[in-house]
């Protein structure tokens, strides 16, 4: 297909998540995206892929998230994510040949400190007091370990693709479009390229594994998002898009289709309603599953014994049947 050496970069610039499946950590995939720019609470106003799984997995998280904004600790592996993911970024600010593994590693404590002074409460991932005992580490010792591990991350990626051949089109691209029914979809695709017959491949960077076969759709949801993104804004299906992922060292493509992305525009809007009547009515049901392991809000999820905190937003009650939420993961 061609996506290599003599690209010339044409186009202008601009889940559910368990630990095998973080992504690379962009801005949008924060908890909060699909709401951002605004004070206090008001009710969602667009949709972006992380949120929609959200919903899909649970939607009283989507509230917590979404509405409540409530606050989550942040995680080890998704900031190495995001440092992960910054240098695969900005390695192609360098020439072709300067685009080494050696010098992408060496781009990685550099990267950490530039996230660390935007994020100051980043430093506590590795305080002593939040050492693991069993192993008695210091935190210099847990950050060395935290940077050892994010620089194979971005080691392993040499072995998938070579960026001396690419020449990407966009990076860290945001992408927003508004479809027919009015539904805002909106996000940041890590990478684009262009092929010279103008086909377009969307990358997205993943720094845990590959998820096991009956799992895949779920991780290729997230690009057909982009996928039907993109074919609202550009007028063409994207012709490849590609999965990497730097935990397990494989690479996953899929070619989607027109009526795939007529599907998955029919399951956004299903999911977009089942959002709108859930914040209408402030009926947010919790859908426990093995995920909530990794859930910041047990303290306030009923299934825990917690208690949410007082729906912030005005509550019409339903008129008749309300949809049953604890169903939408099978949208
Ligand atoms: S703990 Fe589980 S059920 Fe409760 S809000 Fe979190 S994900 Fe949902």
């Amino acid at each position: 297909m061609g996506w290599s050496a003599e690209q010339t970069g044409a186009v202008t610039q601009d889940g559910p998540g368990g630990p095998g499946t973080e992504t690379a950590g962009a801005p949008a995939e924060a908890a909060g995206a699909g709401t951002e720019d605004r004070e206090g609470p008001r009710p969602p106003v667009a949709l972006s892929p992380s949120r929609a799984g959200d919903f899909m997995q649970c939607p009283l998280l989507y509230r917590f998230r979404v509405i409540d904004r409530l606050p989550e600790k942040p995680s080890a592996a998704a900031t190495r994510g995001t440092v992960v993911h910054a240098v695969l970024e900005r390695l192609f600010d360098a020439p072709a040949a300067e685009r080494t593994a050696a010098g992408a590693r060496a781009m990685v404590p550099a990267e950490w400190e530039k996230l660390l002074a935007k994020r100051p409460e980043l430093a506590e991932l590795f305080a002593d007091d939040t050492a693991d005992g069993s192993t008695g580490d210091t935190a210099g010792e847990r950050l060395a370990t935290w940077l050892a591990e994010a620089e194979a991350l971005v080691e392993r990626w040499f072995a998938l693709e070579d960026p001396t051949r690419l020449e990407p089109a966009d990076r860290e691209l945001y992408v927003e479009t508004v479809l027919d029914s009015g539904l805002r979809l909106r996000g940041f695709i890590d990478r684009v390229d262009v092929a010279p017959t103008g086909e377009v491949r969307i990358v997205d960077y993943k720094t845990g594994k590959a998820p096991r076969p009956q799992f895949a759709e779920g991780a290729l949801f997230q690009m057909k998002f982009y996928a039907l993104v993109m074919w609202r804004l550009r007028g063409v299906v994207p012709r490849r898009l590609q999965l990497v992922y730097l935990g397990s060292g494989d690479v996953v493509t899929y070619d989607p289709g027109e009526a795939d992305l007529r599907g998955v525009e029919r399951k956004l809007l299903a999911l977009w309603e089942a959002i709108q009547r859930a914040t209408v009515t402030g009926d947010w049901r919790p859908r426990p599953t093995k995920l909530c392991g990794w859930c910041d809000h047990q303290a306030h999820c009923p299934e825990f014994g917690g208690t949410p905190p007082v729906y912030p937003l005005e509550v019409r009650p339903a008129d008749g049947a309300v949809v049953p939420q604890g169903r939408m993961g099978e949208i």
